[in-house]
């Protein structure tokens, strides 16, 4: 195989975060294979050169043809080892598993089984082939419920208090990729992403998050109850100690997060072992100068009804994120109200999400970056 053409392996790459980051990625240069048994992303509607909606868009805004798509499970590691054997591969990001905190609770065997089998599995196929970067989509509820007075919450702060079986599998995998780092320092470089809200899409209108069922966060219902798929938006909680009364959180948009792992490409060549970032703007917003913003991008009112507090949620939290500034260079740059106008134009230009792919090729968008 030929050194130069060195892969990077995106394990749910064709989801919300992921395929933001292969446009990230195509757009700097690298070459990317993804791994993707399409459970939660739309599948290929025919003559897309194999790739499923998302892929195929990114392809198209980035206009790079070296990106691959192997549909397979990460649970499954022949089917994994056969993409380390096909392609010379020397990085991995791992963005798969079940991502609902609701359902999480009333299926923790799911979770436990989806969300730590195959990061396990990758791991293994890891080692086999020499490869030694990761990188792990974790989340802030491995943080639990911290005090207000803790806030903005640094990576150095307490871990493992976590309400639901959602955020102990990320704060067991962590445990698992420190144990990892732990008994072999010097093989492996591995890089734990917190992430704390990601919302909106790619600014091109052509990419953004098109979840099979019913999504749980407050962004894609806003969204939908705008393009009136959803007749109402339930705001829970309105007596929280904020400013009105609605829930704090540190929304980043999509992009950005993106940004943010394709920094960890360079900064592989001086960690050894694990480290950990916080991915978020290290502003809170509540849920209403959320749907305010929504409001203003779409130019309609919002029909909602303010429900009673949600079992699980946290009534404020947001992080530091100077580490992330400091180590890679990255920090977030989109407003809100970019969050908000850029969701908004996904959700006009794709009505049904990625289903109806022929929208954006008979529209003639012309996308040049
Ligand atoms: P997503 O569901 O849009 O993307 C995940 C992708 O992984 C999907 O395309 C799905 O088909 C695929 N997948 C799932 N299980 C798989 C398996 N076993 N083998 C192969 N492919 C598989 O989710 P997302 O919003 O892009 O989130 C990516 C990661 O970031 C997840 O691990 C999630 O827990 C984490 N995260 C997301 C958020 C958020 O708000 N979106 C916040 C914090 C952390």
């Amino acid at each position: 195989m030929n050194p130069s053409n060195k892969t990077i392996l995106i394990a749910g790459g064709a989801g919300y975060i992921g395929s933001h980051t292969v446009v990230e990625l195509l757009n700097a240069g690298h070459r990317v294979v993804v791994i993707d048994n399409l459970s939660n992303s739309q599948s290929n509607p025919d003559d897309f050169d194999d790739l499923p909606p998302s892929l195929w868009r990114a392809k198209q805004i980035t206009g790079k043809e070296c990106l691959h798509f192997i549909k397979a499970d990460i649970n499954n590691k022949e089917q994994v080892n056969m993409a380390f054997d096909r392609f010379n591969i020397d990085t991995v990001f791992d963005f798969t598993g079940r991502k609902a905190v609701g359902e999480s609770t009333q299926l923790p065997i799911l979770y436990y089984k989806y969300n730590m089998n195959g990061t396990m599995t990758l791991l293994k196929c890891m080692r086999e082939h020499d490869v030694q970067n990761f990188v792990f989509s974790s989340s802030c509820t491995v943080y639990g419920a911290p005090s207000p007075d803790n806030l903005p919450i640094k990576e150095t702060d307490p871990v493992g208090c976590c309400q639901c079986p959602y955020a102990k599998c990320k704060y067991f995998t962590e445990c698992l990729l420190q144990d990892l780092a732990q008994g072999e320092p010097d093989y492996w470089r591995i890089i734990i992403m917190r992430y704390f809200n990601p919302v909106g899409a790619h600014e091109s209108g052509m990419i953004g998050e098109d979840p099979r069922g019913d999504p749980q966060n407050l962004m894609p219902k806003l969204a939908q109850v705008a393009v009136g798929k959803r007749p109402i938006l339930n705001i829970y909680g309105e007596d929280y100690e904020t400013k009105d009364g609605s829930p704090i959180r540190d929304y980043i948009h999509v992009v950005d997060v993106a940004k943010a792992h394709r920094k960890t490409i360079k900064k592989f060549q001086d960690i050894r072992g694990t480290e950990v970032y916080n991915i978020g703007t290290g502003e809170g917003k509540t849920a209403w100068d959320m749907v305010k913003a929504f409001e203003i991008a779409c130019g309609k009112p919002i029909a909602f009804q303010m429900c009673g507090r949600r079992p699980g949620d946290v009534p404020k939290i947001y992080c530091d994120p100077s580490k992330a500034e400091k180590d890679l260079g990255w920090r977030a740059e989109r407003s809100h109200t970019q969050m908000c106008a850029d969701l908004w134009r996904f959700y006009t230009l794709n009505p049904n999400g990625y289903q109806d792919a022929s929208v954006l090729r008979e529209s003639g968008l012309n996308i040049e970056y």
